[in-house]
């Protein structure tokens, strides 16, 4: 059966790659995250052929408010593919995530057609530790996250082709807005009860680790406000760009000073080595001060200034603790400078998770993945996030991270590519597991 499934995969390739290359040429980068309700249509069609019941569900408006829409500038549909394979007996039931926005394309800087889907023998960012002779496929997503769209969808179709009946369920999801947090995406369908299942794949990561654990992220705006004056008196006036200066002298002494010393420790699970050169050994809590901006001109003093900031939090934290800290640290400039007034405004969060490597499901997958690729990948963690979380944290579902993509394949940067045979790779490992996992017979 393995054989008979891998050696149709194979044979899949081509058709495989033309599929690919039709996701990459919609452009679903986030923000705005337009044509979601295009690509949906497209992977809807493609699951229904493949003999799967198929939905698609539309974020409603508020979770469009809670993905922080109006600061982002978010645009069109929140749409979701939600696909059902069914199994005779209806369970266990196997959920199978992949996100269809992508990361912005950043205009400058490509050597190919970002939207182009073209194929090349070689690439010279580097190789594939799977490539063996299939090529590389580029364009923003080829990797993240479409790849592994690509490699869910031709799993399932490889099984129903066979005429593979399994007792269990597949539940197939291609969220959006996973780049921002998934909010309106996975969390949605999560959130609402649309998805449930014993056991989740997030298909976001590699197969260079399994990923079992990440950080979460809160975003926020702050604001100060000061009342404006001529610039050359600056003494009647409040600025407020020198207000928000005292504040991130203060930010920076709380994350360099508090929050680095704030680790949660994942044994069994290893960060990747960059971290861990730079000291960094445990999931660690960190702030980012990403945007700022205020003022006209040198002449005038400035009665507003905005900046945006991002809290990486260990998973464990809650929005209100981090939200609290951060006002105190705030609150404590305040108190040596009456004339401070601010505002503290969400974007969005998303929470971290952990899922423990001695899991039995996750133990499962690790040997599943070694019997496709002939060694055995390690357990990691990342310092950023995935959609994960929702099906760990809100769904109750033990769940491991893989995918496609390594170093050579450039994501959320320019030039972004992916082997054809590590998308091969994957499509194997995936109809492996929903055989293994849910009892395939012939
Ligand atoms: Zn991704």
């Amino acid at each position: 059966m393995r054989e008979e499934l891998f050696s149709h995969i194979e044979r899949s390739r081509g058709e495989m790659v033309g599929f690919l290359r039709k996701l990459v040429g919609i452009d679903t980068q986030v923000p705005p995250g337009q044509n979601y309700d295009v690509i949906c249509d497209v992977i809807a069609d493609k699951l229904a052929e493949c003999g799967c019941d198929v939905a698609i569900h539309e974020a409603p408006e508020r979770y469009l408010r809670l993905s922080g829409a109006e600061h982002l500038g978010l645009k069109g549909p929140r749409s979701n593919v939600v696909a059902r394979y069914k199994g005779g007996r209806g369970k266990p039931t196997l959920h199978l995530s992949a996100h269809i926005d992508t990361a912005p394309i950043q205009g400058e800087g490509w050597s190919v057609n970002p939207l182009g889907g073209e194929v090349t023998a070689d690439n010279p960012y580097g190789r594939s530790p799977y490539d063996r002779g299939g090529g590389y496929l580029w364009g923003r997503g080829a990797s993240d996250d479409k790849g592994e769209c690509t490699a869910m969808v031709y799993a399932v179709k490889a099984l129903n082709e066979l005429g593979v009946r399994l007792d269990g369920d597949i539940i197939l999801t291609a969220n959006c807005d996973e780049e921002i947090g998934g909010i309106a995406g996975l969390g949605f369908l999560i959130k609402e009860g649309i998805v449930k299942a014993d056991y989740g794949v997030q298909l976001d990561g590699s197969l260079t680790g399994i990923g079992l654990a990440a950080q979460g992220r809160a975003r926020f705006i702050i604001r100060t406000l000061g009342r404006s004056y001529h610039g050359q008196v600056p003494i009647l006036g409040i600025n407020a760009i020198e207000k928000m200066s005292k504040i991130n002298v203060a930010l920076n002494d709380y994350w360099r000073n508090v929050l680095l010393r704030r680790r949660r420790p994942t044994p069994g699970i290893e960060l990747p080595s960059e971290l861990k050169e730079a000291g960094v050994t445990e999931l660690t809590a960190m702030l980012n001060i990403g945007t700022i901006k205020g003022g006209v001109q040198g002449a005038t003093v400035p009665d507003r200034c905005e900046e945006e900031i991002l809290r990486g939090m260990i998973p464990g934290e809650t929005l209100d603790d981090v939200r609290k800290e951060i006002i105190s640290v705030i609150e404590g400039v305040r108190a040596t400078d009456m004339d401070l007034r601010y505002e503290l405004e969400l974007i969005n969060f998303r929470e971290g998770y952990v899922m423990p490597p001695e899991h039995p499901y996750v133990q499962e997958v690790r040997s599943l993945i070694k019997d496709v690729i002939g060694r055995e990948l390690p357990f990691t963690g990342t310092l950023a996030s995935t959609d994960m979380n929702y099906q760990v944290n809100e769904g109750g579902m033990p769940c491991v991270n893989f995918g496609v993509g390594g170093p050579y394949s450039n994501a959320h940067r320019q030039d972004e590519s992916v082997a054809v045979d590590e998308v091969v790779e994957c499509t194997k490992i995936v109809a492996l597991l929903c055989l293994r996992m849910l009892g395939g017979h012939a």
